[in-house]
C-alpha cells in the first residue's frame, strides 16, 4: 500500500509556517524512503526513528525537493544517524555544497524506488517518477506516484498562499508556470507540499494559481504603461497599503513579472528603468 506518513519538520517560523512537511514513505520489504530531509531538529529526527520502528523499516533512501535550507540542511545529521541511506535531489552546485552529505544526482524523468511495494503480488508500482519543475529554485524537482496520482511538490504550492519566485536567487517565473501547467497536465489526484496542507483539489489550487499570476502580470503591464518605471515604484503602486515588512517580497515577486516580461521581449531595463 502506498500510504506516505507526514512527519512534521519541526522548524516553525516566518518563512516555514508550522514548519517543513516531510513524508515517510515505509515498505513492507523493510525499505523506507524520506521525501525532504527537515533541518535536523531532534524532535524531527526521534519521530523519524519512531515509524521506522514501528514499520519494521530502515531509511535506505532521502529525496529532496530543493536546495533551500528548510529542505536539505538536516541532510548530514540523517546521513549519521542512518547509514545505509542514500541522499538523492537534481542538482544545483552552489547550494548543495553547503550540505555535506554525498548527493545522487536526479534527472528529468528518473524512476526511484521507494520501497513501498507490499508483500509479494502487490499491484501496486513502488516507485516515483522525478519531474524536474524549476521556477522557485532551479532546481525544485516534484516526485510523482502514477498509481495513485500523487504529487510530493515541495514548493510548487502552498495552500491558501502564493509562492515566493526568488528572481535574485535562480527562480524563474516563466519555468515556474511552465512547471505548473505541467503538474496539471498529469491530472493529480492528491498534493502533497512540504508547507501547509495536503491538496485534494489540485486542479482547483492550480488553476487559481496560473489565473492569479496572470492577474498580477496584467496589474504589473497596467502600472509600466502608467509610466511606473523602477521595481519599487510598480510594487507600490500595485501592493498598496502592504506592510513594509511584507514589502521585499512583494518586490520580488514585481521583479520575477518584469523578468518575464523581458524575457518575452515585452519590457526593457535600462539601468533600473522599466518600460514596456
Ligand atoms: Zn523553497
Amino acid at each position: 500500500m502506498f500510504k506516505p506518513i507526514l512527519i512534521e519538520a519541526r522548524n516553525p517560523g516566518p518563512m516555514t509556517g508550522r514548519g517543513n512537511n516531510t513524508y515517510l514513505v515505509a515498505g513492507a520489504n523493510g525499505a523506507a524512503t524520506l521525501i525532504d530531509a527537515g533541518v535536523g531538529e531532534p524532535p524531527h529526527l526521534a519521530e523519524i526513528d519512531r515509524r521506522l520502528k514501528a514499520h519494521r523499516t530502515r531509511l535506505d533512501r532521502v529525496l529532496v525537493t530543493h536546495g533551500h535550507a528548510d529542505h536539505a540542511s538536516g541532510a548530514p545529521v540523517l546521513a549519521s544517524a542512518h547509514a545505509h541511506a542514500t541522499f538523492a535531489k537534481y542538482p544545483w552546485p552552489e547550494e548543495d555544497v553547503r550540505y555535506q552529505v554525498v548527493w545522487q544526482a536526479l534527472a528529468d524523468g528518473d524512476v526511484v524506488a521507494t520501497g513501498a511495494a507490499g508483500a509479494a503480488g502487490a499491484a501496486e508500482d513502488e516507485s516515483l517518477i522525478v519531474l524536474h519543475t524549476p521556477g522557485h529554485s532551479p532546481d525544485h524537482a516534484v516526485f510523482w506516484h502514477e498509481p495513485t496520482r500523487t504529487a510530493f511538490t515541495g514548493d510548487l504550492v502552498v495552500a491558501g498562499s502564493s509562492v515566493m519566485i526568488h528572481s535574485s536567487r535562480g527562480g524563474n517565473l516563466a519555468d515556474y508556470l511552465a512547471a505548473l501547467e505541467r503538474l496539471l497536465a498529469l491530472a493529480p489526484r492528491t498534493l502533497l507540499p512540504a508547507h501547509g496542507p495536503r491538496v485534494d483539489d489540485p486542479k482547483a489550487l492550480i488553476t487559481g494559481y496560473l489565473e492569479h499570476r496572470r492577474m498580477r502580470e496584467r496589474q504589473v503591464i497596467a502600472a509600466l504603461q502608467a509610466g511606473h518605471a523602477s521595481v519599487q515604484a510598480i510594487a507600490e503602486s500595485i501592493y498598496d497599503g502592504l506592510a513594509p515588512a511584507l514589502m521585499a517580497a512583494a518586490r520580488e515577486n514585481v521583479r520575477a513579472h518584469l523578468e518575464k516580461l523581458r524575457a518575452e521581449g515585452r519590457a526593457i531595463d535600462e539601468a533600473g528603468r522599466w518600460t514596456m
